[in-house]
């Protein structure tokens, strides 16, 4: 057994009973990295010197998605226009793991600005699912999913603003959390949309998935939106007990579109928490129908505003059209967005900027923010009477590099069971919970009130200590 094939828990054992180093893990990832990421590419770049920590080195290293900023060291957002953009400042979650030893091995792949739900909008090119090379890792943390699940990386960070840790966890069979809106801070991850952006962690684990939380998450100065509240111990949390939950199972979530496959190992993890205490009721989020049209007039209408600082003035990529056409300033801004924004990220700047002008904005935006606000009462409801809800996370399992990518309406709906999350500010894990016949895993979406990540992990805990699905490794 190589080291980069086990868990951070696991390492930290070894560490601890001195079998092993932080070096000696270091060297396997690279190692790993070496022999398999020209078939996966997971990373657009690899600290071959480990980007280290400034304190002695405790830590187990870590994959870093790449719109979270690392001090003096590129990062792009998988965008032309950032090239050779290098922070002059850490992340607060960078400082973190700085502080608790970590050294990080490098930036992964993620869909440009992390628009999109598989990896394909990079600039850098697509990143593939490590359990079928011919499929996607989904996105937009796909480079996280992906390096994970290879065993390229222990454990890894990605953001989530509509599913993009939960569903690429997914499809990876790996595990993600989407903490609460406010739970870490957003300080130098690079803006997609304010109000929906999290960052979380990737990992093998549900052990680790509370290791990592325990590391990033707390209020922070530099983030007006986190929440002012202490972090209490997430391993505490990890309990083999469900007894006295119940769990709600929305109605809507089991609809047309949802693969019988999918539908059945879900039936399969009910009827697997029922038989440890659990009791479950079918609930009504009424208002499901609307998320993905409200999430795309929010996140878009957010992203246009956060991506208008990227003008060649500040950051990265600067260009000047020959012959000139206008004026110099003007040419440069045009020339240089052009240059360095892909077809996706233009499209939602254009979809977003339409949706905030004068005359449209009590039309979309303003409605768009009201149903949002239906949305979140709809899960208060359900949590007025159950602890957590319980769905899939993605209707499908990975589809194929190229699939959907000429749809943009059908890669959208690939996040219809995320992004309600977000819209609601609520915590939400995807964990494996079975492989379909196509050898592709398959993902469990546990979903609990604001600041309850603790009855998160304990339910994933008692589902992932009765299970073996985590357990399964790919071979590449
Ligand atoms: N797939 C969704 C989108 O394209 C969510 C992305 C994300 O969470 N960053 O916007």
């Amino acid at each position: 057994m190589t080291l980069n094939t086990l868990t951070a828990h696991e390492l930290f054992d070894l560490i601890k009973a001195k079998q092993t180093n932080t070096k000696s893990i270091q060297a396997a990832l690279l190692d790993q990295i070496q022999k398999t990421d020209h078939k996966v590419k997971a990373y657009v770049r690899v600290f071959e010197n480990g980007e280290t920590a400034s304190a002695p080195e405790t830590g187990i290293p870590i994959a870093i998605k790449d719109n979270i900023c690392i001090k003096n060291t590129e990062t792009t957002c998988a965008s032309r226009i950032l090239k050779g953009f290098k922070p002059p400042y850490d992340a607060t979650v960078i400082k973190k793991l700085r502080n608790a030893g970590t050294s990080f091995i490098g930036h992964v792949n993620m869909d440009e600005f992390a628009f999109g739900s598989s990896t394909e909008n990079s600039y850098y090119g697509p990143t593939r699912n490590p359990w079928n090379l011919d499929c996607v890792p989904g996105g937009s943390s796909g480079g996280s999913a992906a390096a994970v699940a290879s065993h390229e990386a222990i454990w890894a960070l990605g953001s989530d603003t509509g599913g993009s840790i939960r569903q690429p966890a997914a499809f990876c069979g790996v595990v993600g959390l989407k903490p609460t809106y406010g739970r870490v801070s957003r300080y130098g991850l690079i803006a997609f949309a304010s109000s929906l952006d999290q960052i979380g962690p990737i990992t093998k684990d549900v052990t680790d998935c509370a290791l990592l939380l325990n590391i990033i998450a707390g209020h922070d100065e530099y983030d007006s939106t986190s929440a002012e509240m202490a972090v209490p111990d997430y391993t505490r949390a990890l309990l083999k007990d469900v007894k006295n939950f119940k769990i709600g199972i929305p109605k809507e979530y089991f609809i047309e579109g949802l693969d019988p496959e999918i539908k059945s190992a879900i039936t399969a993890a009910i009827e697997n928490l029922k038989k440890q205490g659990a009791t479950f009721k079918e609930m009504s989020l009424p208002h499901t129908e609307y998320a993905v049209a409200t999430y795309y007039i929010v996140a878009t209408a957010e992203a246009s505003s956060n991506l208008a600082r990227f003008d060649g003035v500040q950051y990265g990529l600067r260009e000047q059209p020959f012959p000139a056409r206008r004026t110099p300033l003007i040419d440069m801004y045009e020339e240089t967005r052009d240059k360095g924004f892909g077809a996706e990220v233009k499209r939602r700047i254009m979809l977003g900027t339409y949706a905030l002008s004068a005359g449209y904005y009590d039309a979309y935006y303003l409605r768009g923010q009201k149903v949002r606000t239906l949305i979140k009462n709809d899960f208060d409801k359900i949590f007025e009477e159950c602890q957590a809800i319980l769905t899939p996370t993605a209707p499908t399992t990975a589809f194929k590099i190229g699939e959907k990518s000429s749809d943009p309406l059908s890669m959208y709906l690939s996040d219809i069971y995320t992004i309600s999350a977000n819209l609601a500010g609520i915590p939400a894990i995807s964990i494996p919970c079975g492989f379909a016949k196509n050898g592709l895993p398959i993902g469990l979406q546990i979903m609990t009130k604001p600041f309850d990540e603790e009855t998160l992990l304990r339910i994933a805990y008692t589902y992932e200590q009765n299970t073996d699905w985590h357990k399964r490794k790919v071979s590449l």
